[in-house]
């Protein structure tokens, strides 16, 4: 059987305005269709250069998924949606949160919890990390934890450590066979993300075999991705990438998914 791999596309903040989203959304669509048809497959079922099967994810601010999800089925496509975030509780008096129950509701099958600026810019700690992952698998979402250590730690050689307390903190209380189903890790140095200083594929093959010993789940890598370096981190293992910025420049973004 093909191996699946994912490729996930985090808009962020990113773009301004709902036209502007829709067009990005439509240019990543005919951009696949164009190769797909070069590789002699459908859409999303996008046959990589080493015969896998990339699921193609996107995952927009919450305002624009609803007409991207509109949109995707308009025309014929099946890219799959994402949210970047989302509340601990199902509902209530939480002004201004979004809970995963709605977000499930709008199409999306896949969340994102505990991106590092997440927990840099919002406090998030580990303990809130763990309610978010609890609530999102309750909800029916695949939520996408992200782990990764800072400049710092990585330095002072204490990567391993961060991380082993990122992974026994946020999944606390999680029965590990169930969870590997239903959960996608995402290593995402932080000092690579954004920064144009991707990680070395040989280097986060040590990180990996340190993650997959503690979770036999899926387990992507994000910071930096290029499409020049993209395939290293398959070849070395992993199951995917996680695209920041990149995946908002629709060539490079398709480059990315065809190069793995
Ligand atoms: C990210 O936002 O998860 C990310 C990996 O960003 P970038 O690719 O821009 O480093």
């Amino acid at each position: 059987m093909r191996k699946e791999i994912f490729i996930i596309g985090n808009w962020k903040c990113n773009p301004l305005k709902l036209a502007q989203a829709q067009n990005l959304y439509r240019s990543i669509v005919s951009g696949l269709r164009k190769e797909a048809k070069e590789n002699r497959t459908k859409q999303h079922s996008f046959k990589t250069k080493n015969k896998k099967r990339a699921r193609i994810v996107i995952c927009p601010p919450f305002v624009y998924i609803n007409d991207l999800v509109t949109l995707n089925k308009k025309l014929g496509a099946d890219l799959e949606f994402g949210a970047q975030n989302c509340f601990w509780e199902e509902s209530g008096a939480y002004t201004g949160e979004i809970s995963p129950k709605m977000v499930k509701s709008l199409g999306c099958r896949y969340v994102i919890i505990g991106h590092s600026e997440r927990r840099l810019y919002f406090n998030e700690t580990n303990e809130i990390i763990n309610k978010k992952l609890k609530i999102s698998l309750q909800a029916g979402l695949i939520p996408i934890l992200c782990i990764g250590e800072n400049k710092k730690d990585e330095e002072t050689g204490k990567t391993e450590e961060v991380l082993k307390v990122q992974l026994q903190e946020g999944l606390r209380g999680f029965e590990n066979e169930k969870l590997a189903k239903n959960l996608i890790i995402a290593y995402e140095p932080v000092w690579a993300i954004g920064t144009g200083n991707f990680c070395d594929p040989e280097k986060t093959s040590k990180v990996l075999y340190f993650i997959k010993q503690r979770i036999n789940t899926k387990v992507l890598y994000g910071g930096s991705v290029n499409s020049k370096i993209a395939g290293e981190y398959l070849k070395v293992g992993f199951d995917g990438l996680l695209v920041g910025g990149a995946s908002l420049k629709v060539k490079e973004f398709i480059k990315i998914i065809k190069n793995v």
